[in-house]
């Protein structure tokens, strides 16, 4: 089962349902791309829309792995 990368919440078993819900398949810590899937409240509280359009941590890198 997939969940999510940040918080462990257990994802929609369908991919499309999830993508719907506002589930994000990754995101990028710095230049690093790094593997999600991220659930609709992580991306809220952790994650914004970087210039290129992708999602990425809103900490430094350096902080970004402190999730709580
Ligand atoms: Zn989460």
């Amino acid at each position: 089962m997939m969940t999510c990368a940040l918080c462990h919440r257990p994802a929609p078993a369908e991919i499309d349902a999830a993508i719907d819900d506002g589930w994000i398949p990754s995101y990028y810590c710095g230049r690093q791309q790094m593997p999600g899937p991220v659930c609709p409240d992580c991306c809220k509280k952790h994650l914004r829309i970087g210039k290129d359009g992708e999602w990425e941590t809103i900490a430094p890198p350096a902080d970004a792995h402190r999730w709580n």
